[in-house]
């Protein structure tokens, strides 16, 4: 998608601090962390929230979440840690390609 900033990170057209990539997603340091870890996990399809996904993107996702629980140790999050997707503007969603927050650590601003 023109315009999108995380396309443009996908494409290697922003510059990103890069933890992992693969066919599906990536993952790099959010650029404003809100927690001691705080990891964006991208997927390379663009779609800007779970209502827009296609059954491909549904399968992918899952596949996401899965690779990202067998990486624990290489993300540093063998104590625990959260995922959030903000949908939409009332969730505080400012960037609208579809995102996981990968949160771990002390100093979260927010809690549910
Ligand atoms: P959200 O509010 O869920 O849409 O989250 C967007 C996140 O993207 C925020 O936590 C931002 O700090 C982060 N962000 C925005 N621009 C960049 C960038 N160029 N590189 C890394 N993270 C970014
Ligand atoms: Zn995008």
């Amino acid at each position: 998608m023109e315009n999108c900033i995380f396309c443009k990170i996908i494409k290697g057209e922003i510059p990103s601090k890069k933890i992992y990539e693969d066919n599906l997603f990536i993952i790099f340091h959010d650029i404003n962390p809100i927690s001691k870890i705080h990891y964006l996990a991208v997927p390379k399809t663009h779609y800007a929230t779970l209502g827009e996904m296609t059954t491909e993107d549904e399968k992918n996702l899952g596949k996401i979440f899965a690779k990202i629980s067998s990486m624990q140790k290489e993300l540093k999050l063998e104590n625990g840690y959260r995922l959030v997707i903000n949908q939409g503007n009332d969730a505080g969603q400012t960037i609208f390609h579809l995102h996981i927050h990968i949160l771990a650590g002390q100093e979260m601003e927010f809690c549910v």
